[in-house]
């Protein structure tokens, strides 16, 4: 579960002149760091190389006499599915293996919805006078893009220790017929590293929803991303709406983007038959197969599961002393400064920085100005509004751990200087 740091102290615990010349020093350095977005590092990209020269010139048929070199397969090769099948939790005849990003799944599947329905719908989403989507926040950027691309009103729900506000969420879903969708992110969320609990996932899996196409847009894309030795496992959400009378209420989402090589890894779909058979109905005027020299080459490359586990603690090894240091710095620079606190995932790629209230912006702002570029404020909020101005996304994995050490210190200098000016 998402720790917080404990915060509280003194407000100001440097003098305002102090903190100016603590920031005109980090200004003089003249930095050129980039804590912006969550991208594996070159090192970790180098874990993967062997991905470069797979699956090699003479091997290129899977299974079922499927030539990887040739259309067709739209639900990807049986190895990769069945790969997969266990971090996704559905039988392999239930999951798609598609191209290189999940995120372009989702929008795909929320267009689809909005142009034909969904296999559960009277009418194409686009028809109804207004659609509605869930957010929890503080969430990812890019869910509330899609949403605001094409007009999806965003109501943002609180997500707290253990997942969102489930007596909101439960509420608003079954008396607003427009709430077709609910962001989750269940393990590890960006940006706050939030675990949903077993409790919160069921209720979700349970609740009314007044309207009866309603769908969890389930992206678990830190499945198998944990920054301890604990490998935290979650109640499996397919099951679950099964077990409750709603199969086809949740699209589970995943992808290799963050195990193996970000651009050209694999995007992972998983649902209820009746949603599987939905999609490929609708994926099929869009394409005629999925690259599966690429399925074959990560099949061949990370063969089972214990061999993702494997991957991902090499993983472990390079991103955990980042995130490691910037709470070490934070604690040390940041532990006395009232009304700051952040998080203390045990997996994902973020760490949430709260700052006081009105301050969020300043900080991003002196950073920038010091040669920090950070998440721009407001950015894990829908339309980009924080309404307290206090979250900022720190993402410490890109750049080398010198580097996130610099980059800690100077926005601890940025906040000890905008909590002063206020
Ligand atoms: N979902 C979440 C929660 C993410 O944080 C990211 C990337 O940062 C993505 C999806 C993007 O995934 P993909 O590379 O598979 O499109």
């Amino acid at each position: 579960m998402r720790e917080v740091a404990p915060s509280g102290g003194v407000a100001g615990a440097l003098t305002g002149a102090q903190a100016r010349e603590g920031y005109e020093a980090l200004k003089a350095k003249g930095l050129k760091l980039n804590l912006t977005r969550g991208k594996p590092s070159a090192a970790q990209l180098d874990l993967s190389a062997e991905l470069l020269t797979l699956p090699g010139a003479a091997d290129y048929m899977a299974e079922g006499a499927t030539d990887c070199r040739n259309y067709g397969a739209i639900q990807g090769i049986a190895e990769a599915r069945r790969l997969f099948a266990g971090i996704l939790g559905a039988p392999a005849e239930q999951v798609v293996v598609a191209n290189n990003s999940s995120l372009a799944l989702m929008h795909d599947a929320i267009t689809y919805a909005l142009l034909k329905g969904t296999c559960d719908s009277a009418a194409p989403w686009s028809r109804e006078r207004e659609i509605s989507f869930l957010c929890p926040v503080p969430g990812y950027d890019r869910h509330f893009t899609i949403c605001e691309t094409y007009g999806i009103r965003m109501i943002p729900v609180a997500l707290g220790e253990d997942g969102p506000d489930m007596g909101e969420a439960e509420r608003l879903a079954a008396k607003d017929a427009t709430i077709k969708g609910m962001w989750c992110m269940p393990k590890y969320s960006n940006p706050t590293g939030t675990v949903y609990s077993n409790e919160a996932i069921e209720r979700l899996a349970a609740m009314k929803t007044a309207a009866p196409d309603f769908r969890l847009l389930w992206d678990n894309a830190y499945a198998v991303h944990h920054l301890t030795s604990e490998r935290i496992e979650i109640a499996n959400i397919l099951e679950l709406t099964a077990r409750h009378g709603h199969a086809n209420r949740a699209f589970v989402f995943a992808s290799t983007s963050k195990i193996t090589m970000a651009g050209s890894g694999l995007a992972l779909f998983a649902a209820s038959k009746d949603n599987v058979k939905w999609l490929l109905a609708r994926m099929t005027p869009r394409t005629i197969g999925p690259d599966k020299v690429n399925q074959l080459r990560h099949v061949r490359f990370l063969k089972n599961e214990e061999g993702i586990a494997r991957l991902m603690e090499k993983h472990r090894a390079l991103i955990a002393p980042k995130f490691e240091k910037v709470l070490e710095v934070f604690e040390a620079r940041l532990g006395r400064v009232r009304d700051v606190s952040w998080t203390r995932p045990k997996g994902g790629y973020f760490i949430t920085l709260q700052v006081p209230k009105g301050c969020a912006r300043r900080v991003v702002e002196l950073a920038k100005e010091a040669g920090i570029e950070l998440t721009p404020a407001g950015a894990p909020f829908p339309h980009g509004n924080d309404p307290e101005d206090r979250t900022i996304r720190i993402a410490p994995t890109f750049p080398d751990l010198a580097e996130v050490a610099q980059a800690a210190e100077g926005v601890a200098v940025c906040v000890e200087l905008a909590a002063g000016e206020k």
